[in-house]
């Protein structure tokens, strides 16, 4: 395992890269407080083409013990060959992103800190290209900073949404994806008391605070 040490002491993170899908995957790891306890993710070519299939797990190591992995199957329309790859680590939400688009949402919290860094299977450097860490504190939604798609009215989302798809399932009559910029927006404001009531349930199970209801 190789970590990036400045993100040691790090909570809330983005990491993306671009990657040539191949036979030995990539797999990072993040939150990583050393050798014994960290997450990690792992992506696994299956099918190689212009319509490939991806299998993404992610699991933990805690106190050494290796958990449960949970892993999907993805397949993906790619004519470039290479792969956008993006992780968001906010709190204790996970996103793990494809070509821009949200593939697998999960929580845990376990570890709340620790560094991001790749892993490898068989002594093999990963293949990335492009490599970025952003470092993301979370702050309240600001009403200067909302997208210009949402409607007019209290509730908005602004530009820290990292597209997790939490308000759109949560409150699907208010939230709308924007799909080119990959982000979501309010198409509707609560016209009833029920969807008042959802708005503000995606307002405070928003990972990274980018709803806010003090629009005008
Ligand atoms: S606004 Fe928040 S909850 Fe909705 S998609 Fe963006 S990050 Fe997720």
């Amino acid at each position: 395992m190789s970590v990036y040490e400045p993100s040691r002491g790090e909570t809330d993170y983005r990491i993306e890269f671009g990657w040539v899908p191949d036979a030995n995957g990539v797999g990072w790891v993040f939150r990583s407080r050393d050798a014994d306890d960290y997450y990690a993710v792992r992506l696994r070519l299956i099918k190689p083409g212009t319509k490939l299939v991806l299998a993404a797990e992610h699991f933990s190591v805690l106190k050494g013990e290796e958990g449960v992995h949970s892993r999907k199957v993805i397949p993906l329309v790619n004519n470039s060959g290479l792969v956008q790859v993006r992780m968001d680590a906010i709190g204790t939400s996970f996103t793990l992103s494809l070509q821009d688009a949200p593939v697998d949402t999960w929580t845990d919290a376990r570890l709340d800190a620790g560094a991001l860094g790749f892993y490898q299977e068989n002594g093999q450097r990963p293949a990335v290209q492009a490599l970025h860490f952003t470092f993301t504190g979370k702050t309240m939604a600001d009403v200067a900073n909302k997208y210009a798609e949402n409607v007019p009215g209290k509730f908005y989302v602004d530009d820290q949404c990292i597209d997790c798809d939490l308000c759109r399932e949560t409150a699907p009559a208010n939230f709308k994806r924007n799909d080119d910029g990959g982000h979501s927006y309010v198409y509707k404001q609560p016209e009833t008391p029920e969807e008042e009531g959802l708005c503000k349930e995606a307002m405070e199970g928003c990972p990274v605070e980018a709803i806010g209801n003090d629009g005008e």
